[in-house]
């Protein structure tokens, strides 16, 4: 666990102070952490580092994230993190995983698993998800992984073994590390996807299920 306190101290140090939609400040011995559109704002309430689990559960309307990595982050709050242990327990429970992730990325261990092996492992009422075709597949991934509305990770699978994009209707930026999901070309700790989420799979199966002929009565 030391380490990717470490990692992200190192990272805030050399790189960058925002991970996805969050802005990290040092502060007072500690972290300050808040949204990064509301960085100079005085009115956000100031919130504990319990309750990090309850702001990365809704919107700011009150609706449930199912992804946390969605453009959705709410805003109006900021939290102060004594020391890197608490700012990674507030990262993680905001972005989970994504801190684990990076480390195996910057540590040259991170395996990928393309699209097509990710949907071929699914059993029960999700392996039906496997038949989606090409074609659907860039149309769906080209949508439901797009940042600007879908999602912030950076996409590092490929679509099959023989390395397609995953959709050539992504920018080119999508697949960067180095790009700023967010849309504000500013510094930031990337958000990585090295495997299509559940939610992705499931929508796969949705495809599948919208173009099969219904069943005789
Ligand atoms: S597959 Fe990855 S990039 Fe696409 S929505 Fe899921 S987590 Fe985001």
């Amino acid at each position: 666990m030391k380490e990717f306190g470490q990692l992200l101290e190192s990272l805030l140090a050399e790189k960058s102070s925002r991970i996805g939609q969050l802005e990290i400040s040092a502060s007072a011995g500690g972290f300050v952490v808040c949204h990064r559109d509301d960085v100079g704002r005085d009115d956000v309430t100031p919130r504990e580092i319990e309750d990090v689990f309850e702001i990365a559960k809704f919107d700011n309307s009150g609706n449930y994230r199912p992804l946390k990595t969605a453009p959705n982050l709410r805003h109006g709050w900021k939290i102060f993190a004594n020391n890197s242990a608490e700012l990674q327990q507030a990262v993680n429970a905001i972005y989970p995983g994504r801190l684990a992730v990076l480390h195996a990325f910057e540590s040259g261990k991170l395996v990928t698993t393309s699209l097509r092996e990710t949907l071929s492992r699914q059993s029960g009422m999700y392996r039906v998800a496997a038949r989606i075709s090409d074609q659907q597949l860039d149309d769906l991934v080209g949508n439901f992984c797009r940042s600007d509305g879908g999602c912030l990770r950076t996409i590092l699978w490929k679509r099959d073994d023989k390395g397609t994009l995953p959709s050539t209707q992504l920018p080119s930026e999508k697949f960067d590390p180095a790009h700023d999901q967010t849309g504000r070309n500013e510094k930031c700790i990337p958000l990585l996807c090295q495997e299509a989420c559940n939610l992705l799979v499931a929508a796969c199966r949705e495809k599948v299920k919208e173009g099969a002929a219904p069943s005789a009565p």
